[in-house]
């Protein structure tokens, strides 16, 4: 795991970290397994916490995204990924108003300790919309007041709504890091 910033050193691929908050259940794990291998994976154990590596084009230029996929334990060395991140994504259950609350909680944090990093909240678990707690209105509008991106998910079902989040993260990072070096 690099904590190096802004890439390119030595011609090497650039690096971009992500982090992954959010209760436990809501599927980072399955978010995260689903990027990076196009698979659903059903049970994961909770208590893992990793960092994963995948290489992709972004616009034409290789790229090494790096994500790290926290277990929401209170005993976490928050300032440990805070510095290390690039970006964070903040995901809720759409079945869980407890996970909701939840997202809100860490957009503060975030938004305190780290404050220009890009943020996307995500609403996952929409193919479970039968049990859905949280409308799309109410994600939207804690987004809008954390000026963050939105996103509703589903790890369980097609792949594009997941590559979705993860391309426009890693947009927001290059925005940001074209804006720091001109
Ligand atoms: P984490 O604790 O946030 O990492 O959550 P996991 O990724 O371990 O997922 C918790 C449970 O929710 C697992 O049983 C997953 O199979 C399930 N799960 C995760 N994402 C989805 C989803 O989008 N839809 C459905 N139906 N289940 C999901
Ligand atoms: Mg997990």
């Amino acid at each position: 795991m690099s904590g190096k910033k802004f890439g390119h050193r030595n011609g090497q691929i650039p690096d971009y970290n992500i982090v992954l908050l959010g209760q436990i259940g809501v599927g980072k794990s399955a978010l995260t397994v689903k990027y990076i291998t196009r698979r659903f994976i059903m049970e994961y154990d909770p208590n893992i916490e990793d960092t994963y590596t995948k290489h992709e084009d972004l616009d034409g230029t290789e790229i090494s995204v790096h994500i790290m996929d926290t277990c929401d334990k209170e005993t976490s060395d928050q300032n440990r990924y805070l510095r290390w991140a690039d970006a964070f994504i903040i995901v809720y259950s759409i079945t869980n108003s407890g996970s909701f609350e939840k997202a809100r909680g860490y957009l503060q944090d975030v938004k305190t300790h780290a404050k220009d990093v890009p943020v996307a909240l995500v609403g996952n678990k929409i193919d479970l919309e039968r049990y859905r707690q949280i409308s799309k209105e109410e994600g939207s509008a804690l987004s809008t007041e954390f000026d963050c991106l939105f996103y509703e998910t589903t790890a369980a079902e097609e792949f594009e709504y997941v590559e979705d989040v993860f391309h426009g993260v890693l947009h927001e990072i290059q925005k940001e890091r074209s804006q720091l070096n001109f």
